[in-house]
């Protein structure tokens, strides 16, 4: 029989494979030895600032982003302080590593790639039993969910249960942009399925092997989830990720007012890109009311957007008629108008009573907007003719090319600027290098809705918000729109720059938290400062001492 080893020399070998708790060649001489961690640890102790470079060195030597992407996850599984050190230090450089587009790549390798379990997997198999399921999961005090069934991966389509990376992605987000504790996050596939032929044919495919379960069986999964994690996570925060649009649109109704919920790619998109446009008014020199925008694509993301800007007209004084009539859409079948039978139902609000046609160009032709944005996914369709149009109907034409990753923008951040002689206040959904032009040099704005959502998400939970209302994403668009600098504008960019996240996340959090207050969605009590309290809120990067 083996001798049962001392309790603490138990614990201090715990401690180097717990993410939260471990420092690694950081633990000092007398944590040492109080944990008896000697033989453990190579013998120097390095303070946290040199693991960073160590960290840092070995990022950039890897040969892809794909690469950098492992590393950084390895970490995350390692040194959770680490990882967000690195990560917050440097988000400018890692934000397109750890999310779009690198993500995408990620996920449609997941299942090559899978080492080991991040997130929380539900399956069909777990119907019945989602409660108990949850009870599994190692941190008691889950504050935030992001859930997909992963469904619309990015603009990458059905990638099933490899879906997983969008989740753990947005949830880094959360933590290294607002603050919000790695243990309060909750990333969870709901796993119902795939329609993706390459993953069912796959012997690597890490999902359920089979079609996606739709109608009542699916709904009922979902259902049982979102009831499931409010009661065992109580006042959790459940955002809905990724899901297929029909879905997206329909729970989000179902669920708005019955937990604390709320869609990114509808909600957090309208609020990012409505944002930027805000801002762009201060380029324009025009109002929001004054704006009419064409959208190439009619999804969550157009729609979001559209009933985001509606919201802000409507606060400006107009009707919301006349409101949605700037608001025009391109699908895959063209201009939606009421003259097209089977409209889904989230694109009649938008539909007018105007004469059809088949493609964007004769719409800008028709419909002379000062914007146009988009969310079709489909990446070539803002052509040199369309950005031409554009330029010879508008002094500064808004171009915002927002699908994701970057392969699937609808134009890049050099045509944009190049077709529109550098007029256009152009933004996109990934990142883009800065475009020089004559001699002047662009920056172009992203419009990340990792602007929005992770300060959202902090004021609904700093506040204790029952609910996620829509003013809430415009009071958000508004906070960050305020946020960009004239500095910002005089070198394109419509968003404040990423290294400023942390600061807008929490200024976007103390206004959404303002909502929870005055419209009483919480039974906690105002606090005199509430930005401090936010900040009382936000997580820091830093080693736990143990001796
Ligand atoms: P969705 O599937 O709900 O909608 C896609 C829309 O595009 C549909 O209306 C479809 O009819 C339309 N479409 C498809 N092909 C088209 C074509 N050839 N011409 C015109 N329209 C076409 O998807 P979604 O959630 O709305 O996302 C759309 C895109 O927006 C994705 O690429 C996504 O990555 C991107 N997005 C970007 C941001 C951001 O930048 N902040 C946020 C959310 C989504």
């Amino acid at each position: 029989m083996t001798k049962p080893l001392p309790p603490n020399m138990h614990q201090g070998v715990k401690i180097l494979h717990d993410p939260i708790r471990n420092k690694g060649t950081a633990f000092t001489e007398a944590e040492r030895d109080a944990l008896n961690l000697r033989g453990l640890l190579p013998p120097r102790v390095h303070s946290m600032a040199e693991q960073e470079l160590r960290v840092l060195h070995n990022i950039r030597e890897k040969a892809t982003d794909l690469d950098r992407y492992l590393y950084l996850i390895a970490l995350q599984d390692r040194n959770e302080n680490l990882f967000y050190r690195v990560v917050m230090n440097h988000l400018e450089e890692m934000m397109p590593i750890l999310y779009t587009p690198t993500v995408g790549q990620a996920c449609m390798a997941f299942r090559h790639l899978y080492r080991k379990p991040r997130g929380f997997y539900v399956s069909l198999n777990d119907k019945g039993n989602v409660a108990k399921l949850l009870n599994n999961w190692p941190h008691k005090d889950a504050r935030i969910i992001v859930v997909t069934d992963g469904e619309r991966i990015l603009g990458l389509g059905d990638l099933g249960a490899d879906g997983m990376g969008i989740p753990i992605g947005k949830l880094a987000l959360y933590t290294a942009c607002a603050g919000i504790h790695p243990t309060h996050c909750l990333p969870v596939m709901l796993d119902v399925g795939t329609d993706n032929e390459r993953l069912l044919n796959d012997p690597l495919y890490n999902g359920l092997e089979r079609r996606r379960a739709r109608g009542k069986l699916y709904d009922e999964l979902v259902d049982e989830f979102i009831t499931a994690a409010s009661k065992v996570f109580p006042g959790v925060l459940i955002q809905l990720e990724d899901f297929g649009n029909t879905n997206a649109f329909r729970f989000l109704e179902k669920y708005r007012d019955r937990a604390c919920v709320f869609d990114d790619d509808i909600q957090g998109t309208g609020a990012v890109a409505v944002a930027g446009l805000i801002a762009s008014m201060r380029i324009t020199g025009s109002r929001l009311s004054e704006q009419k925008l064409l959208f190439l694509g009619a999804g969550e993301a157009g729609i979001g957007i559209a009933d985001v800007f509606v919201a802000a007209l409507v606060e400006e004084g107009m009707s919301p008629d006349d409101a949605r009539a700037k608001c025009w859409f391109v699908d895959s079948k063209g201009l939606v108008c009421k003259s097209r039978d089977k409209l889904a139902e989230h694109k009649l609000p938008y539909a007018h009573d105007y004469p059809g046609c088949t493609d964007l160009i004769t719409a800008v032709h028709a419909l002379k907007p000062t914007a146009i944005l988009g969310l079709s996914g489909q990446p070539n369709t803002f052509t040199q003719e369309v950005i031409e149009a554009m330029a010879s109907y508008n002094d500064r034409p808004i171009i915002f090319a927002l699908s994701n990753p970057t392969s699937k923008a609808e134009c890049t951040a050099e045509e944009a600027y190049g077709y529109s002689d550098g007029r256009a206040i152009f933004a996109s959904g990934s990142p883009f290098d800065p475009v020089t032009i004559g001699n002047k040099t662009f920056v172009p704005g992203q419009g990340n809705n990792a602007y929005i959502f992770p300060g959202v998400g902090l004021g609904v939970i700093a506040s204790g918000a029952r609910r996620v209302p829509d003013e809430m994403f415009l009071a958000a668009a508004q906070s960050l729109a305020s946020q960009v600098t004239d500095a910002d504008l005089e070198r394109g960019r419509v968003y404040p720059s990423l290294t400023r996240i942390r600061e807008v996340s929490s200024l976007i959090a103390r206004d959404v938290a303002q909502i929870a207050f005055d419209n009483k969605l919480t039974d906690m009590e105002e606090p005199e400062d509430l930005l401090a309290f936010i900040h009382e809120h936000m997580y820091q990067p830093v080693y736990p001492h143990y001796a």
